[in-house]
């Protein structure tokens, strides 16, 4: 029998005592993602990360584990620890618990607070603040101190993988060749624990029913060969800037926001719409908050509101170039625009589709047969929960209560994790615990990015419960 005061004891000292230091150290490390530092290799900054997480997974006093980073050939390393089934109800099962996470990380992004910075820890209300703490270095710590909670409260668990890899933010591209590498590692993975994902509040716990997948490039309209006056050439060279404006008109409604691409729309399924209209009624009338500046109306409130950022596409314009900073810029007609476009996408489309029609609706018969191009791609499926498994939906509940006084709430989540959709694939009849700390104001991407030290802590006594009861669970 798992007992519950052990496990709390255990996961509370072991946060205030070692894991807010660990993840201090781990926060001042600038293991950016490959997309971000492409010469990674060379800076050693994600080696690092992988290091400072290894030696702390290392060390950990867990019956049976073996750890070690796996290397492949101009890849990112992946942590890899295998833990076998332990305690009394386990003896039964050899379906493996996947626990992954990733720690590399999101660039600097500017806007940080004056005494906050991406590379500078800082505990503050019970908030740890700096880059990477949330997202998602924290998985690695709470997984295996989870599992170790387990095993000395007198629970039992099953056979448990935990993966962290380091090129998540990058769309993962290193992972299915790790996985495919792995397969005798990874077992039969009848369960997927993933704690890189969100919260809609820090009262309760919630679990992610949906994740939106996401598509990012470059385009790039040129006009000329060299900036030329503006006043002797306006009217007659079409700006660069106006090209790009009808270019993005065959992608996006400029007036409601919605993406014209067929391939990124999908009808939303109904009991996906009554989530959301029960999420916004539990979040009530303000809201999520967001950093409007004043006088700011959103696009859209309520439950229209939670569908737009969990199964709608949408497109941001998240980078520029060609243009000078306002007071560097002259009366110039300037050679070329470029934007780079990040689209989410609803859970089921297809990316590479979306991939395929946007280039094409990019780079057809374009305005005064300007050279558009557009860069490399980036893509990920979104995923679509399974329905969950009834001694999943118990277990899940049970563990909010203890540990939140709260029911277990659903959501939909913009973001997305494209592991979830390959393991999905790879793994169908597996269950999925998607679960997070990224929750209001968090701003994981974003500056001030912080990691809710109370939620964190509670969610790792969660695991440590779901554990407990996947040893019967997953074998049934
Ligand atoms: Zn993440």
């Amino acid at each position: 029998m798992l007992n519950t005061d052990v496990v709390d004891e255990l996961v509370e000292s072991t946060w205030q005592d070692e894991l807010i230091r660990e993840l201090s150290d781990y926060i001042e490390i600038p293991a950016l993602s490959p997309n971000f530092d492409p010469d990674w290799a060379d800076h050693g900054h994600l080696a690092a990360a992988i290091d400072h997480v290894f030696a702390w997974v290392s060390k950990q006093p867990i019956v049976g584990m073996t750890a070690r980073i796996a290397h492949l050939p101009e890849r990112t390393p992946v942590i890899v620890a295998e833990i076998p089934a332990f305690g009394e109800s386990a003896s039964t099962g050899d379906g493996t618990v996947l626990l992954y996470g990733h720690c590399d990380k999101q660039p600097e992004m500017v806007g940080w607070d004056a005494d906050l910075g991406p590379w500078k820890p800082v505990l503050r209300d019970g908030r740890l603040y700096g880059r990477g703490g949330a997202d998602d270095g924290y998985a690695a710590y709470a997984s295996l101190t989870a599992i170790r909670a387990v095993q000395e409260a007198g629970g039992s668990h099953p056979r448990c993988v935990l993966l962290i890899e380091a090129s998540e933010e990058s769309g993962s591209p290193d992972l299915p060749a790790h996985v495919d590498a792995l397969a005798e590692s990874m077992g039969d993975v009848r369960l997927v624990v993933c704690l890189d994902s969100g919260c809609a509040d820090y009262e309760t716990l919630w679990l992610t029913s949906s994740l939106r997948g996401m598509v990012g490039t470059t385009v790039t309209a040129e006009v000329l060969t060299e900036g030329v006056h503006s006043g002797g050439a306006s009217g007659i060279v079409p700006s660069s800037f106006r090209v790009m404006r009808q270019l993005l008109d065959r992608i996006e409604d400029a007036g409601t926001g919605a993406v014209l691409l067929d391939s990124a729309n999908q009808e939303i399924p109904a009991y996906r719409v009554a989530e959301a209209v029960a999420m916004a009624e539990y979040l009530g009338a303000d809201g999520e908050p967001f950093p409007f500046a004043a006088g700011v109306a959103p696009m859209a409130t309520g439950p229209e509101a939670l569908l737009n950022k969990t199964w709608r596409p949408t497109v941001s314009y998240v980078g520029a170039a060609g243009m000078p900073e306002p007071g560097q810029a002259g009366n110039v007609l300037r050679p070329s625009t470029s934007l780079k476009l990040s689209l989410r996408l609803p859970p089921e489309a297809d990316a590479d589709s979306v991939v395929r029609e946007l280039t094409d609706v990019l780079t057809t018969d374009p305005p005064y047969n300007a050279r558009v191009s557009v860069g490399a791609f980036e893509s990920a499926n979104g995923w679509n929960a399974p329905d969950l498994s009834p001694w999943l939906g118990t277990a899940l509940q049970s563990a909010s209560q203890r540990s939140y006084g709260a029911p277990l709430q659903l959501m939909g989540e913009g973001g997305s994790i494209p592991f979830m959709g390959m393991l999905g694939e790879k793994f169908p009849t597996a269950q999925f615990a998607v679960m997070g700390v990224l929750g209001p104001e968090s701003n994981a991407h974003g500056p001030n990015e912080f990691l809710h030290l109370d939620y964190a802590e509670k969610l790792t006594q969660v695991l440590a419960s779901l554990l407990n009861d996947a040893a019967v669970g997953i074998a049934a």
